[in-house]
């Protein structure tokens, strides 16, 4: 099989891409090297099967091309972060709309199969927990930038599920619950890789709030398991799915569990949200996927322990920045 990943350099793509590579596949990656990184594919150029192209998602021509000479979209591109997302509110709203039209725009041609990225941010400010694929969506005021991003994905679908039933192109939607795993920087605000080097320095260990905010980690190898198994299973085709662990865990617990890893003296601060984040930002207070729709359409569900992922974690910030 043939894969294009748009947004391949990126955190979930270079993994996806190494596994598809293990397993015989080729992979067509795209990224414009704005939030991915060169040094996430590095290994994998010179592999048989492996080819890549610098350029933007939001290109038809090379976008067309691409998803022509392959078997299978799997369209990551997207504005991530919650940082980015606050400060570059017009990017993230035109780079999430934008880049899903044009790939399903170009699969519409041969009715390629494409599976189109989303979040656990569509959900919002729900309190009904576990959140489930079928619940109505919460979204605040318009004058809070956070939503842009979760309105600009929940849009996404829309648009993907109206190809589906309008022009007849296979998709499947898989909302993306906090994925971690090596690699994954800080640079975006993304917790866990942000307390591990915090740690590790001996830094202060920034918990946002009153840290008992709670999110559920799911390890990004669980995420590519899920993503190879959905796209080889017709049922999945039109239907929504939420890709992560229902392992709970409070920020203030995670700084605790984090620091223990890294064998470290850190001391735990507290930051208000208003030091934290510009204007337009609001948390969510949990988050926690229902996993049973994945679990029936493809008989997985993440199972790494957050025990585990923080080791993997900690042990990947040790070895890129040489802490003892
Ligand atoms: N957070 C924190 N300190 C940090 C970065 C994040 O306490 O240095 C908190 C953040 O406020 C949120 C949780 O950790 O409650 C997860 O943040 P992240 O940006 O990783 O993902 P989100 O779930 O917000 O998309």
């Amino acid at each position: 099989m043939k894969v294009f990943i748009t947004g391949g350099a990126g955190f979930i793509g270079s993994h996806l891409a190494t596994r598809l590579l293990d397993r015989g596949d080729q992979v067509l990656i795209l990224d414009d090297l704005s939030t991915g990184a060169m040094e996430n594919i590095e290994h994998l150029i010179g592999r048989p099967g492996f080819s890549y192209r610098i350029g933007s998602a939001l290109d038809p021509a090379l976008v067309s091309e691409c998803v022509d000479r392959c078997d299978v979209t799997i369209h990551l591109a997207a504005a991530v972060g919650v940082k980015l997302i606050v400060e570059r509110p017009v990017h993230t709203i035109e780079t999430n709309v934008k880049a899903t039209e044009t790939v399903l725009n170009a699969a519409a041609k041969k009715q390629k199969l494409v599976l189109v990225a989303s979040t656990s941010e569509v959900y919002g400010k729900s309190t009904r927990i576990p959140f489930t694929e079928d619940d109505d969506l919460q979204l605040g005021p318009t004058s809070h930038s956070r939503w842009a991003y979760a309105c600009s994905k929940a849009l996404d679908e829309w648009l993907s599920l109206a190809y589906l039933r309008e022009k007849g192109v296979p998709v499947i939607l898989v909302r993306f619950f906090n994925t971690v795993g090596p690699r994954q920087t800080g640079r975006y605000g993304m917790v866990i890789p942000t307390f591990a080097q915090q740690a590790l320095r001996g830094e202060p260990i920034t918990v946002y709030g009153s840290g008992t905010q709670s999110r559920c980690f799911g390890h990004v190898q669980d995420a590519v398991e899920a993503l190879l198994r959905l796209i080889a299973t017709p049922g999945a085709i039109g239907q929504v799915y939420n890709i992560g662990s229902d392992e709970e865990v409070t920020i203030m617990r995670l700084a605790e569990l984090i620091r223990d890893e890294a064998g470290s003296s850190s001391p735990i601060q507290l930051v208000p949200y208003s030091e934290a984040y510009p204007p337009g930002f609001e948390d969510m207070h949990r988050r926690v996927p229902n996993c049973a729709r994945l679990e029936a359409t493809i008989g997985f569900r993440p199972r790494t322990s957050l025990a585990q992922i923080i080791r993997d974690v900690v042990a990947d910030q040790r070895a890129r920045t040489g802490t003892a």
